[in-house]
Order: C-alpha cells, then structure tokens, then sequence
C-alpha cells in the first residue's frame, strides 16, 4: 500500500473538493473505510479486509471537464466544484488518467486558433461546454468526445485533424450537441467525426463495445477485483440459471456465461441494454438474454410466469434496491445472492430486509474503487436458510 511518504497532494483538493479524504494517507483511507463498512454492516457478519489499490493515483478512465472564461476573458477548463457550479481550473487531477487530462489540455490550447469558444449558460454564447475522454485500460483505445452548446461547429474537419496530429493516439472523436439548460452532460444528437465513435476494451476475457453514453465501471483495475470476487462468492456452476439485476451494459453477467446454463440480464437504461446484447454477440454468447426494465417490475413478471433463478448477482444504484424488487427476490428464493453495492448505507437497509425474510449473509468484501473519495464499494453474499 502506498506509504505517507508517497502520497501526493493536489493543490487544488480545498476548492475543487471531489476528494474528501486527501488529508489522510492511503493506509489512513482505507482504514477508515474499513471502519465505516464495519460500523454499517458489521453486525450481519464479519468484514474482510478491504482491497485497496497499489498505485492509487490516475485510476479514473473516464473523464469530464467543463469549460468556460474567466471574468477576465481567459479560457479555462477543469472540474466542478463539488459544492457549487464553479469550474476549478486545472491541468490535471490526480485520480484521472494522464493521458486524458493531456488530450483536454491540448483542446483547450486549440481553440483559440480556430476562434471557438468556451459555451456560457447564461448568455447561450460560444461553443465548447465539456470534453469527455474514456480510454480503454487494457486495449488503449481513446474516445472524445466534444460537447458543443450548438451545433455550429466552424472547421471541424481542420480541428479534427489538428487534434489528432498532437494525439495520433486518440481512436475515436464524437461531436455531442447539448443545447438544453441541463446538468447532464452529454445531449441527445451527436456525430462522428472520426473512428467508430465506440472504443472496446477488454476485461475479465470478455469484450466491451462503449459508447460516449454507456455506464462503464470508472477504475478498471480495481473493477477486476471487484468483479472476480463477486463471482467467487457466487460460487457458479453449470446448471445455473444467473439473474444478473441492475446490469448495465452487461458487464458481469457476460463474463460469468460460460459458467452457468443461462444468465438474464435487467437494466432500466434500454441504450445500455442494446449495448449489453451487441457484447454478448461480439463475445459469441448464446446464453445470455438482456432487458430493459425496472428490476422489481421485470422480477414481478418473473415470479408470474413461474421463472426462477438459482443464483441473483445484484449491483443496484447508490439508493440500493427497490422494495417490489426485494420482496420477489424473496419469493424468487434463489439459493444464493451476491449483491455489490457502492453505498453501504442503503445496502445495510436492504440486508436488513433480506435477513429478516430467510436469508443469511455469508461473507462480506469493501473493495477501494475510489481512492482519496469517501466512497467504498462492497460485496456481500447472501444464502438462503435451509428450512
Ligand atoms: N452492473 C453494472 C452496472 C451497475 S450501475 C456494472 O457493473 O457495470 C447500476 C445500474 O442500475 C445502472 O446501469 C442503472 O441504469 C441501473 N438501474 C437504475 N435503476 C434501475 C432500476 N430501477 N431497474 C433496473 N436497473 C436500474
């Protein structure tokens, strides 16, 4: 683990705010999230020492800056402050990737050769509201994305070309318009101006097409981690029917296919959904079904019809699981359910639920996707109580 002596300190941290624990050393972070995952969940079972990171820095694969100017006319771009809308102008951050914050740095000193502007939200004016880089740990694939506050985008093919002789590296660029009063970040039209317009990367022996819209895990590292030790726990076999709740694009119920019968997968975002069915051909599994539903309404019309499901992977959003989904959970009575949650506070309300209702919690995992945030992921499997 890295040592007080190795830590590194933005000098950014007190206005931009993002990383709330940056005054303790990493041993410090991760003790004190142990604690926090001990104090929460503590009493259904015994904690495992968190996995931290050995490098805890520039973990971040996705990136977002915003732009804008300054009172005085200069063109900045960095991250929102966390309390505010303000932009904390910066050149890099030290939980994002490198090569990212680089390829921002080198749009922001492009624009001004081209006369494009930082968009402002109370004038409707200029141009360029974000960036938005992912890159592909394992492939090294780069996407940009520009979002543009209209879709007047003077000599795009110039900037394109510019952009890309500074970064030969980069494999896509997206133009994404979003003209709308919103705090999303990216609109609904966009275009491609060179590449795919989608990067792949690889994880766990599996491939993932992602899109400048599609959620995908932001550490892959520790991703990795995360990901192997819910499968340990869900301890597979091939007569397993998997339901794999909250699933994203798809992510871990693809790369747990080849060890069960079958995996269905559900998930409220339907592009994510449509991304998670393009992964499961470009991997050539047949096993898998995906769709686009709330997971408590889907797992109603499961119990319906009379399906079951012998193991039950969920990964819901930081509000934790719905009530309808946990009472036919119940009544779905899968032998085992590993649920990896990002906010131990909600899943300690749904463990609850579930230990009172014939369930068992067997192991419990924090895992550190988020180093120097407050943030602490975990996994905890559940089994049934044999009557
Ligand atoms: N398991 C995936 C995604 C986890 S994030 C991965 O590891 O990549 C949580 C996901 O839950 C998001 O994709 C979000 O769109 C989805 N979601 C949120 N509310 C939902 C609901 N009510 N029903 C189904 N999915 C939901």
């Amino acid at each position: 683990m890295a040592e007080k002596t190795n830590q590194k300190i933005c000098p950014q941290r007190k206005k931009c705010g993002g990383c709330q624990l940056q005054n303790m050393s990493y041993a410090e972070q991760l003790s004190f999230k142990q604690g926090k995952v001990i104090k929460l969940l503590g009493k259904f079972h015994r904690v495992n020492k968190i996995i931290g990171m050995e490098q805890p820095y520039h973990y971040r694969n996705k990136v977002q800056w915003a732009f804008g100017t300054t009172r005085g006319g200069k063109l900045i771009s960095g991250i929102f402050q966390s309390s505010s809308h303000r932009i904390v102008a910066v050149d890099t951050c030290l939980l994002e990737d490198e090569k990212a914050d680089e390829i921002i740095v080198s749009i922001r000193k492009l624009l001004p050769s081209f006369k494009l502007t930082a968009y402002n939200e109370d004038t409707h004016r200029g141009f360029l509201r974000h960036v938005l880089v992912k890159r592909g740990f394992q492939s090294g694939e780069i996407m940009v994305v520009l979002v543009g506050g209209t879709n007047i985008f003077p000599r795009k093919k110039d900037f394109v070309k510019a952009l890309l002789k500074k970064h030969p590296e980069i494999t896509t660029i997206v133009f994404n318009i979003n003209d709308k009063k919103t705090s999303l970040l990216l609109g609904e039209r966009q275009e491609v101006l060179y590449g795919e317009g989608k990067i792949t990367e690889e994880l766990l022996g599996c491939r993932f097409r992602i899109s400048s819209k599609s959620f995908y895990q932001i550490n892959p590292q520790q991703t990795q981690i995360l990901y192997t030790k819910a499968l340990e726990f869900a301890d597979l076999k091939p007569s397993d029917v998997l339901l794999d709740a909250y699933c994203g694009i798809g992510t871990i119920g693809l790369i747990a296919a080849k060890h069960v019968k079958s995996v269905i997968g559900v998930e409220l975002n339907c592009e994510a959904v449509r991304d998670a069915r393009e992964n499961a051909k470009l991997n050539g599994i047949k096993n898998a079904a995906f769709y686009c539903a709330d997971a408590g309404e889907f797992m109603l019309r499961r119990k319906a019809e009379g399906q079951a499901a012998d193991v039950v992977i969920m990964d819901p959003p930081r509000a934790g699981a719905s009530k309808q989904f946990l009472h036919c959970l119940i009544q779905a009575a899968p032998e085992r359910v590993v649920y990896i949650s990002c906010n131990p506070e909600t899943q300690k309300r749904d463990l609850f639920y579930l230990v009172k209702n014939g369930y068992k919690v067997k192991k419990i995992q924090p895992v550190d996707m988020f180093p120097h945030t407050e943030y602490v992921e975990t996994v905890v499997l559940m089994s049934k109580v044999k009557k």
